[in-house]
């Protein structure tokens, strides 16, 4: 790799990368140095991951036809014989197959680019999404679009979703009978979706994905194989709200989640 750059070049790299930081950073002031050229520090979402540091944590089952075997079960279920996501949007949309649906407001199915390569799973929606029926909407959600801007990819880029599409009452956990009931829409979902990457925001995202019971410590920072789809869990943007310290974890978090996208080609 060069060492000098055109005066030019060397200030459009700086200035690239200091938009970076700030897109993501109106609370965070570091810039982590993964590659410098000269006195350039480059994004480091270009970063390529090593292939050393990349760990495989779980591997459930072989590939996607263990997601079809788990969904063997709800096959006489209308919504399974969807052929998009749209069509199952419509064949879910009055569900009421756990007490969630009776308290909702409006359901969230999911929303983004229904052919990206990645998708990004939340717990359940809060009083916004609830409202709106849309996923990530009120400042958390705010919150995420910067956390992926940081790392190049617009809102439109990725698909959407969470474990939960009702609402738990006053934002509390999901019961275990919620999951149950509504993580085969999920599944379903990406079986149409076919993603190569799933990121997963806060522990219950990730542990309900992987069903281990980890804490988000444990999680973060690992690559696990889900159903042949690389996971990684990071920190749900309302923890970020609440803790803006955790937001250089979340940055290394995306950095390396982008250099896996980077690595698909
Ligand atoms: S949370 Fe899921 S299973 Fe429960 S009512 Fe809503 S859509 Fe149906």
């Amino acid at each position: 790799m060069a060492t000098e750059q055109t005066p030019n070049l060397a200030a459009d790299l700086e200035r690239f990368v200091k938009e970076q930081a700030s897109r993501f950073g109106d609370v965070i002031s570091y810039v982590p140095v993964p590659l410098t050229v000269g006195s350039i520090v480059l994004p480091p979402a270009h970063t390529p991951l090593p292939v050393g540091d990349r760990k495989t944590a779980v591997v459930l089952d072989e590939g996607l036809a263990g997601l079809e075997a788990k969904l063997a079960p709800y096959k006489d279920e209308k919504w399974m014989s969807a052929t998009s996501l749209d069509i199952m949007q419509q064949e879910i949309h009055d569900c009421q197959k756990c007490a969630l649906g009776a308290t909702r407001n409006k359901l969230v199915f999911g929303v983004g680019n229904q052919q990206s390569k990645v998708l990004v799973i939340g717990e359940a929606p809060g009083a916004d999404e609830d409202e709106q029926g849309e996923p990530f909407v009120g400042r958390a959600g705010q919150l995420l679009n910067k956390m992926l801007a940081a790392v190049n990819f617009e809102r439109s880029d990725v698909y959407i979703a969470n474990i939960l599409k009702s609402r738990p009452p006053n934002n509390r956990d999901p019961k275990p009978e919620e999951v149950a009931a509504c993580e085969p829409y999920l599944w379903k979902q990406i079986l149409l979706l076919q993603p190569k990457l799933i990121l997963c925001l806060g522990r219950v995202a990730g542990t309900n994905m992987l069903k281990i019971n980890e804490s988000l410590g444990k999680m973060r920072g690992q690559i696990y194989d889900f159903h042949g789809i690389q996971l990684m869990v990071t920190y749900h943007p309302a923890a970020l709200l609440r803790n803006p310290d955790w937001k250089h974890g979340a940055w290394e978090d995306l950095k390396k989640f982008r250099a896996m996208f980077e690595a698909l080609g």
